[in-house]
């Protein structure tokens, strides 16, 4: 896995107008939504593990995988985009993490503390 979500955090997030209030991108989700990327080229949020892994026959019509969520007076676009068990997004990050898992297998920590006491001593 050598694609790294993009987080320009310190970015300057334009403003848009939704009625009478201004809303942008708020940095913060970053923290929330491990799968969410921000692309200053478009001024948009994508997602990371769908344009990875989703299955490339389908025909999302989902913001996040296909022009970009700009929505941010609907921050519960973000929760749907995770969706229900069997969502586009689900199918997509059950093959992302089946890639990520063995860095993070339980034989690996294992084999970290081992090494760590041995340092000690
Ligand atoms: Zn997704």
């Amino acid at each position: 896995m050598e694609r790294v979500p993009c987080r320009p955090r310190s970015h300057n997030f334009p403003q848009t107008k939704f009625g009478v209030k201004s809303l942008r991108f708020n940095p913060s989700w970053f923290n929330k939504y491990d799968w969410l990327e921000y692309s200053i080229d478009k001024e948009a949020a994508f997602c990371l593990v769908c344009y990875l892994f989703k299955n490339k026959d389908d025909h999302v019509e989902d913001p996040f995988v296909k022009n970009g969520f700009k929505g941010w007076n609907r921050r519960i676009g973000l929760d749907k985009h995770v969706g229900k068990f069997n969502s586009v997004y689900n199918q997509a990050r059950e093959k992302y993490d089946a890639l990520n898992k063995p860095k993070a297998s339980i034989q690996n920590i294992f084999d970290y503390s081992k090494k760590e006491d041995m340092n000690k001593y």
